[in-house]
């Protein structure tokens, strides 16, 4: 008993000095990301949080003075997949790595976001029946690993042959059938909650078919509508959020109506699926760079050619669908949805696709803390947010490329990067 309570006082009183220690950060140039304006301003972090946002540095501060780097808070993607090797896109790629093999790159894959100034990450789901993203979430949360904040869908609910059918055998050779199989609104209930016993923030539905997978054609509705009604309505009820996969009009179309809260890609939106989406509220992650990047690579790391095929194809409607959602004022957030040292030039292509550079920061910011409901702790620098910061070299609204030149990422009040 007594070694017990020696054990409460020693961390009671640990806890009490890291709480108390207070760190100044000289930010000679602040970008507030919601009107684009720059001063020379202290942020004051006392333990995990922003104190507030001052003029000068308290007495006793310890000071940390990030010269003409520009300022930003912690950025967030919204379409990452951690849980898997970026270098190999052969269509058996998830069989051939255990769930401890996906894990570890998953480790790697948040690393190598962090380090490039991503402090927040939405997992858009993965193809590990054992959940690697999940584990990897509560590890960061507990601490045992540096890593950044994690929002984590599941296993993507798929029809039989469609996108997230990871089967690509022949019909004779045997495979598991995996929780996320449903061509019933029976079957979409159930999966829903597996993936919900499991942990996961967020349930992904493949509304459509989809590019990166030898069997489905991203023109086509998948989940019928019942079946995305389903999902929704089970999801919701516990609690949790909706991203729906949807490139194909229809199947755009029919997500929305049925409700679910982002639409990931919209790779071939249409006028009225814009209109619909303004209307409803619903967010869209165009992760328009890796549609780009996917086309580049041709045939090496083991993309197959109809993969090729249906990336050329798609790329035509990209631009088109891109100018549908800003005529309508669509609420858009940053997505990579590609290996995580190609992230920055997401916000090139944001960029040339017509966002304005503030845009395609707001995008990676506020934007996504709003579509992660974290607007009141992470996507803008403020008194009781987590002091989550990062410094770039140079001045992103003039050029956007200075986003790739990351010299400084604190997280929750600790230094993670500190390149001068
Ligand atoms: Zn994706």
């Amino acid at each position: 008993m007594r070694l017990f309570f020696g054990f409460l006082f020693t961390f009671a009183a640990m806890t009490a000095s890291a709480a108390d220690q207070i760190t100044a950060i000289h930010a000679h140039r602040l970008l507030d990301v919601r009107s684009g304006s720059v001063s020379d301003a202290y942020i004051v972090v006392r333990g995990e949080r922003i104190e507030s946002i001052a003029k000068s540095a308290p007495a006793g501060a310890k000071v940390i003075d990030l010269g003409d780097a520009t300022v930003l808070p912690g950025l967030i993607d919204c379409h990452v997949h951690l849980v898997t090797d970026w270098t190999d896109f052969t269509a058996t790629s998830f069989l051939r790595q255990s769930s401890p093999q996906k894990t570890l790159f998953g480790l790697l894959n948040s690393w190598a976001y962090l380090d490039r100034g991503f402090t927040t990450l939405r997992d858009a789901g993965e193809g590990d029946p054992a959940y690697g993203q999940v584990a990897l979430r509560d590890a960061f949360n507990k601490g045992m690993f540096r890593g950044p904040r994690l929002f984590v869908a599941g296993f993507p609910l798929s029809v039989t042959g469609g996108h997230a059918d990871v089967n690509p055998l022949a019909p004779d050779v045997a495979m598991p059938v995996y929780s996320n199989i449903a061509d019933t609104v029976g079957e979409t209930q159930k999966a829903v909650r597996h993936d919900v016993r499991n942990g996961v923030d967020w349930i992904k539905l493949m509304a459509t078919g989809g590019v990166t997978d030898p069997l489905s054609d991203f023109n086509v509705q998948e989940l019928s509508d019942e079946q995305m009604r389903a999902a929704v309505e089970t999801g919701h009820r516990a609690g949790k959020k909706i991203m729906a996969h949807a490139e194909g009009t229809a199947g755009i179309k029919a997500a929305v109506r049925a409700g679910v809260d982002t639409i990931e890609h919209g790779t071939v939106l249409d006028e009225e699926g814009a209109k619909l989406m303004a209307e409803r509220g619903t967010w869209l992650v165009p992760t328009l760079e890796t549609f780009q990047r996917g086309v580049e690579i041709g045939l090496q790391q083991g993309q197959d050619q109809i993969t090729l095929d249906k990336g050329k194809a798609i790329l035509k409607y990209q631009q088109t669908a891109f100018d549908w959602a800003m005529k309508y004022h669509v609420k858009i957030a940053f997505g990579l949805d590609d290996e995580p040292k190609y992230v920055a030039r997401e916000f090139e292509a944001l960029v040339k696709a017509g966002l304005t550079p503030l845009q395609s920061i707001q995008a990676a910011t506020i934007n996504a803390a709003s579509l992660l409901d974290q607007s009141a702790n992470i996507g803008s620098l403020e008194a009781g947010r987590y002091a989550d910061v990062v410094a770039v070299d140079g001045d992103p609204l003039k050029d956007i490329k200075a986003m790739a030149k990351v010299v400084f990422v604190m997280k929750g009040g600790e230094v993670v990067v500190k390149g001068r």
